[in-house]
């Protein structure tokens, strides 16, 4: 991996797709002002007591980095793979790492649980129809925070912290292999979507970053 910009406290898992395209002495006047700044940021002389720095700063930061590294290009909006990978949006599943996926080549919906949803539905069936995607694949994983709530329990406490009983569907679960059945099949019983022959769903291990294929009866 290149060796500029330093690492520094605000390194991230992004910092491996930085390659060294460009140095610092390709880069102009402007971008060298912004280096400078970034680098203040991160590698200036330590302050007696630090100042608190906002989380999204330091992503800013990281994606100067990040842009300056690469060349610029353009990807074809339609997924290059036709895939569509639904799943939860567990900080420790890093779907493209996982999957070997590579950008413009997928869409990923994600949402607490990796739940069916009408708005799953709405994304896949756009998706489909207008940008050409073929398969669909589901990923829920073990330790979700969907399997240590009930949908009573989350529903009344979010009615007595705000007075109001939500109207959306808090879909918790307790066996995850019930629900990506359950997930499967509202999707092959979608009339939104049209290209539901090839719908599978997976179980992803936290711990072992291996997937366990679930199989759904028709
Ligand atoms: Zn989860």
């Amino acid at each position: 991996m290149c060796a500029w910009p330093s690492s520094s406290s605000t390194s991230s898992a992004s910092d491996s797709r930085i390659s060294c395209a460009r140095t610092p002495s390709t880069l102009t006047e402007a971008e060298m002002f912004h280096t400078r700044r970034a680098r203040s940021r991160t590698t200036g002389p330590l302050p007696v007591r630090l100042p608190a720095v906002d989380t999204i700063d330091q992503l800013l930061t990281n994606n100067e980095r990040f842009a300056y590294s690469l060349a610029e290009r353009h990807l074809d909006v339609k997924p290059s793979r036709q895939l569509a990978v639904v799943t939860c949006m567990d900080s420790r599943l890093d779907v493209f790492a996982a999957l070997g996926l590579g950008d413009g080549e997928a869409h990923v919906l994600r949402n607490a649980g990796g739940v069916i949803t009408d708005d799953v539905i709405r994304s896949l069936a756009i998706s489909q129809r207008l940008l050409e995607t073929r398969e669909v694949m589901l990923i829920h994983h073990t330790d979700c925070g969907m399997q240590k709530i009930s949908d009573d329990g989350f529903r009344a406490e979010l009615q007595e912290a705000t007075g109001v009983s939500p109207a959306f569907a808090i879909e918790s679960f307790s066996d995850v292999d019930v629900d990506v059945r359950q997930s499967i099949l509202r999707v092959r019983r979608s009339p939104f979507v049209p290209h539901r022959e090839a719908v599978r769903g997976f179980v992803y291990d936290v711990d072992t970053h291996r997937l366990r294929e679930v199989e759904a009866p028709d």
